[in-house]
């Protein structure tokens, strides 16, 4: 299959908003698709009605949007190999389980449940760990394989409740290559017969999987970990319904560990630890309980995306910083450890930091502009454009420099109390006002001229700068550190630092 279009999907269930585990999957195969000149598809994969959760859907699809992820052919997208959403494609999978009947690769079992949870029970008390429906249990079940032909078909006819199993044949090694993990092989007999198509007309998973892969002409499945069990059970589903030229690559993804120990990063280790797993903000329907989202909490999706890649692939260089193009340009499966990528939270909020660092005062003014107006206050933008400049050094999240700058937009009403009590001395007024008094002579309120101001003073009393600093930042910006002084104070004026220097020496008593 030398030359083959190169088609990958991302194929979540809607049953639940998309954890950050999901959206690497997805980044992964679209960097992998778009690299290789290829289409990235979302098939939505419901099968299973009962865990379909309402919203869930939408989320993904505005979700991978934020995230800038392009969906080439799906759900919200279009395409000719459509539909993409399983329960759309109810008609197509009946077929391929049929042929698996007629092949003798697959049939048809009539227990009931209690009939499963007897034979289970008998299997353990007879010794067996985890009993299953395989080769060794279903002579004694009443399958297609056990009752007499005429039987079956009276059954059949008859409209009884069946689902239809494949039958694992017995001790023999499946083999396949795994991009990601080398060669992998299993014995058939280590697997058991599942279920391909359920009784309420539905297929399972695993045939609607292989069914649609096939149809939809993927070349590769680049998928979680949690999905390697399975894939010999779909390796051998593409032998036995013809299709193994062209059955895709796989590629099985490291789990993403919890930051603290071992294991698979959940939501409760979001909850527990205080950082969000999804994407962006997600109200469970049901219980209407709300979970925050990278999006909502201000992270912006290049950042995201950037952590995202780095969790299980690095470029094989320093390099940190990546654009979407970028990553596209770097990123190749080869790359990809075996070994589980523990998450960073304090690393998702550096590289928000950079993006927030690279951008300029104008975009940065351009996005602090809503928070400001939010909180009614109206300023010109170029006053806005050098603040972000000024105070983004010092920012992870745009907010930041309202949250932590607030002084640029309105006098402090409040003076930091530790800073008052450990700096605000009994000769702190006085040397305050005589420093206001050389700032008010000052013909160009720049902050060179400020600070060649400051230091003459220091000198002239012989003051430490620690004994004055403190106290011109309190009444300056009620706070006890900051960016500059010199650039805090020309950025306000004149008029208004001296305004503040006032109103700080009748307030502040100590
Ligand atoms: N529907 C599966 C999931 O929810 C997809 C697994 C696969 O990609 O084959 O993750």
């Amino acid at each position: 299959m030398e030359n083959r279009r190169v088609r990958v999907r991302f194929a979540p269930s809607p049953t639940g908003p998309l954890h950050i585990g999901g959206v690497r999957t997805a980044l992964y195969n679209y960097l992998f698709a778009k690299k290789n000149g290829g289409d990235f598809l979302l098939r939505i994969e419901d099968t299973d009605q009962s865990r379909f959760v309402a919203g869930a859907e939408n989320y993904i699809v505005d979700a991978l949007k934020w995230c800038g992820i392009h969906i080439d052919e799906g759900v919200s997208a279009g395409g000719s190999k459509g539909p993409y959403k399983q329960s759309e494609r109810k008609a197509i999978y009946r077929q391929y389980a049929d042929l698996l009947i007629e092949s003798e690769h697959a049939y048809y079992a009539f227990d009931t449940p209690e009939e499963l949870t007897e034979m289970r029970e008998r299997m353990k008390s007879a010794g067996m760990a985890s009993p299953q429906y395989n080769a060794v249990t279903r002579s004694g079940m009443k399958n297609s394989l056990t009752l007499p032909a005429k039987d079956v078909k009276t059954r059949l006819d008859r409209g009884d409740k069946y689902v239809i199993r494949i039958k694992m044949p017995r001790n023999e090694d499946v083999k396949f290559e795994d991009i990601i993990r080398g060669w992998v092989s299993v014995n058939t007999n280590n697997l058991d017969d599942k279920v391909l198509f359920k009784s309420d007309g539905m297929p399972t998973y695993h045939l609607a999987n292989v069914v649609d892969d096939y149809l939809m002409g993927i070349s590769h499945v680049i998928r979680g970990e949690e999905w390697l069990p399975s894939a010999p059970l779909h390796v051998l589903l593409y032998r036995f319904l013809g299709w193994e030229s062209v059955m895709p690559k796989f590629a099985h993804l490291p789990l993403i560990l919890k930051p603290d120990g071992n294991g698979k990063l959940s939501k409760r280790d979001g909850d527990r630890l205080g950082f969000p797993v999804f994407p962006t903000n997600w109200t469970n329907p049901e219980t209407g309980e709300e979970s925050s989202g990278y999006r909502e909490r201000g992270y912006y999706p290049e950042a995201f995306n950037n952590m995202l890649a780095f969790l299980g692939w690095n470029p094989g260089t320093t390099q940190e910083l990546f654009t979407m193009k970028e990553l596209i340009g770097a990123f190749s499966l080869d790359r990809v450890g075996k070994a589980g990528a523990k998450f960073d939270f304090d690393k998702t909020k550096w590289f928000n930091q950079q993006y927030l660092r690279n951008q300029t005062g104008g975009d940065l003014a351009k996005q602090l502009t809503p928070h400001l107006k939010k909180e009614g206050f109206n300023v010109e933008n170029n006053y806005v454009v050098q603040v972000c400049n000024l105070m983004k050094e010092r920012a992870t999240f745009v907010k930041d420099i309202l949250n932590d700058g607030r002084y640029f937009f309105e006098a402090p009403k409040s003076y930091d109390e530790k800073t008052v009590n450990k700096k605000w001395k009994e000769q702190t007024p006085e040397i305050i006002n005589e420093l206001s008094l050389l700032l008010e002579k000052l013909p160009s309120f720049d902050p060179e001229s400020i600070g060649l101001c400051f230091k003459s003073f220091l000198e002239s009393k012989n003051l430490g700068f620690g004994v004055v600093m403190p106290g011109f930042r309190l009444s300056v910006t009620g706070l006890g550190a900051g960016a500059s002084m010199n650039e805090i104070a020309a950025l306000l004026g004149k008029e208004e630092v001296l305004k503040r220097i006032d109103s700080a020496l009748s307030s502040i008593n100590n």
